[in-house]
């Protein structure tokens, strides 16, 4: 089984750093609290805050996983809860791709619930063709088909992850 480039390396890099460069433009003046959603999200994190020109703080959370299956499973739960309070902070949700949307709705109400200054998601890749549930998205890094997407953190039953590319598993 082969890995199909989607996007390269470089391709990933310079989206990043746009990405980087917008969010920090949207909040000057402002220290942005980031919270990477475990496990997918972590190499676009480690990019995208290093392209940051904004005070940062960061935190992690855990959502249940698709385990060795691909379908996604609407009853979403967390394993890992946050260290950190978000009360009047300024918080942006870091994901690594939004499918059904369901991960997505559930982590924001459960945020929403501990009173953020505001809330808004950076997610790497969107799948819009996928979507079940309308769901709040800010700043998408690459739209993609409806295919399953390995590399750059993101895997297939714990595979892939270490890719530098974001590819397709013939
Ligand atoms: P949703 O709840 O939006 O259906 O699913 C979101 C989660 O499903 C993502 O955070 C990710 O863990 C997983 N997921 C959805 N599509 C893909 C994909 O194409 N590749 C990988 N590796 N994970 C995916």
């Amino acid at each position: 089984m082969g890995v199909r480039v989607l996007y390269s390396e470089e391709r990933i890099a310079e989206r990043v750093r746009e990405l980087g460069m917008q969010i920090s433009a949207d909040y000057s003046g402002k220290t942005i609290h980031l919270i990477c959603v475990l496990k997918g999200a972590y190499t676009f994190l480690a990019d995208l805050s290093r392209n940051m020109q904004v005070p940062l703080t960061i935190d992690f959370v855990r959502t249940s996983s698709y385990g060795e299956c691909r379908v996604s499973n609407e009853d979403v739960k967390l394993v890992n809860d946050l260290d950190d309070s978000i009360q009047g902070r300024d918080v942006i949700l870091v994901e690594d791709i939004v499918d059904t949307g369901f991960t997505l709705s559930k982590l924001l109400s459960l945020l929403h619930d501990n009173q953020p200054a505001s809330l808004k998601v950076v997610t790497l890749l969107s799948k819009p063709s996928r979507r079940k549930i309308s769901v709040q998205v800010d700043y998408v890094g690459f739209e993609v088909p409806d295919c399953f997407v390995v590399g750059y953190g993101l895997d297939d039953n714990q595979r892939y992850r270490e890719l530098s590319y974001l590819g397709v598993v013939d």
